[in-house]
């Protein structure tokens, strides 16, 4: 009887999985290093103290006594984990108390929480598109929304990065074909730290009827006055239809939401599979995200928000004035400071020069990042202090030098 070939077949010799053997063995793989202590500005790693440049902690509130606090309240009155789903034995006064003051925030009708941020992306597109429909994203959405958008089977329509004359014709063929169109685009995007022209996109999908949906991820908690993320800072709150936000970020904690009108939000309710088919947040998840969410929302809010932004600031200009090439976000800095290498090998290799000096970063190489445009993806936190981002400057104007003698020359500013 003929049997089937092995479904494990693939990952033998694996391309990826064989790269990442060799980088491991050569001790240079810039990921899966292990953490010893608190995500602080300055964290223990590996055996060695190094500064955290690679969080997106960015309000720093993992470490608030506050925030700590309400998650062992959570722990301590409702136990490690809730078994089930939100629908079932899953729901606490924890999870609607944060519904309720995230949909305040945002300035909706209503929010859902997921599990995480993932989940909200997927639970969200998967359900509210079907096959008919037509989704345009910005081929820099994060790949949440891209599971999201497939599992919808919507026609998925990608236009390039930033370039909203082709998210215009789009528009006009969709239009055309007939069937739902929705936009989503990040706020924030993740990797390169730039920000959605969001009020040429609100114009766009009002002209062709489209809704709009934003992934505040990086947004919130840091842009706007309240730090309710790009739709406030643009001052188009009301023109986005859904906004989707992670408490894996300035939330301290996780999980993610979705905040929009009553109608979406408790159709998702009932019919999201990934809200449904899972177990909700554990308390001290919920507990956490709600305290970090009231710190934002008190008086402390406007101080936070304006510390990791300065921050983002200086440390972009002293890395461009050191002869880094750093990809600014415009209009508006966020704490996401993208050093362009271009080349994945010499990111990697970069990013070894770096930790060895006592500086943790990301690197983003293909295809987190289009080929020819890795980088080494820094970000700041509102806790890191002047002489820290000073410290991580010296260390990387010392490993420059060495670096560009034995590698040739990274990218110059402005070239
Ligand atoms: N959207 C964006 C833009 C993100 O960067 C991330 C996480 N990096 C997510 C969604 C997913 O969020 P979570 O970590 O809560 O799953």
């Amino acid at each position: 009887m003929p049997t089937a070939i092995d479904v494990f077949a693939k990952v033998r010799g694996h391309e990826r999985a064989e790269q990442l053997r060799a980088a491991r063995e050569a001790d240079l793989l810039p990921y899966f290093r292990r953490l010893e202590g608190p995500a602080g500005p300055i964290v223990e790693m590996e055996g060695a103290e190094r500064i955290m440049l690679g969080s997106n902690n960015y309000l720093g509130l993992t470490a608030d006594p506050r925030v700590q606090a309400a998650a062992r309240d959570a722990l301590d009155k409702y136990g490690t984990g809730l078994t089930g789903s939100r629908l079932l034995n899953g729901t606490l006064d924890l999870h609607l108390e944060l519904e309720a003051e995230l949909a305040e925030w945002m300035g909706t009708e209503e929010a859902i929480v997921f599990s995480t941020g993932h989940q909200a992306n997927v639970g969200t597109l998967g359900t509210i598109l079907g096959p008919g429909d037509t989704v345009i994203v910005d081929s820099a959405d994060h790949a949440s929304i891209l599971d999201g958008c497939l599992i919808s089977k919507a026609k998925l329509r990608p236009f390039k990065h930033g370039r909203l004359d082709r998210l215009e014709k789009m528009l006009g063929r969709a239009v055309e074909d007939g069937g739902g169109v929705l936009v989503v685009v990040d706020g924030v995007f993740s990797m390169e730290g730039d920000i959605a022209p969001l009020p040429r996109i609100v114009e766009l999908c009002k002209a062709y009827g489209a809704r709009l949906m934003v992934d505040e991820a990086h947004g919130a908690g840091v842009l706007g006055a309240r730090g309710a993320g790009v739709s406030e800072l643009f001052g188009v709150e009301a023109d986005v239809d859904l906004r989707m936000g992670t408490f894996s970020k300035s939330l301290a904690s996780c999980g993610g939401f979705i905040a929009g009108s009553h109608e979406v939000i408790d159709f998702l309710r009932v019919s999201s599979r990934a809200f449904l088919f899972t177990a909700s947040g554990v308390p001290a998840a919920v507990g956490a995200a709600l305290a970090a969410l009231r710190i934002i929302r008190s008086d402390e809010g406007p101080e936070l928000l304006s510390r990791v932004l300065d921050n983002g600031e200086y440390l972009s200009r002293g890395l461009e004035s050191l002869g880094f090439r750093v990809v600014r976000g415009e209009p508006a800095i966020t704490p996401i400071v993208p050093v362009l290498v271009e080349d994945d090998w010499k990111a990697v290799l970069l990013w070894r020069a770096l930790y060895d000096a006592g500086v943790y970063v990301n690197v983003a190489i293909h295809p987190a990042v289009p080929p020819g445009g890795a980088l080494l993806r820094t970000s700041v936190m509102a806790t890191h202090d002047k002489a820290v981002l000073d410290r991580a400057l010296d260390a990387f104007e010392n490993v420059k030098q060495k670096f560009e003698s034995e590698h040739g020359a990274l990218p110059a500013p402005g070239a």
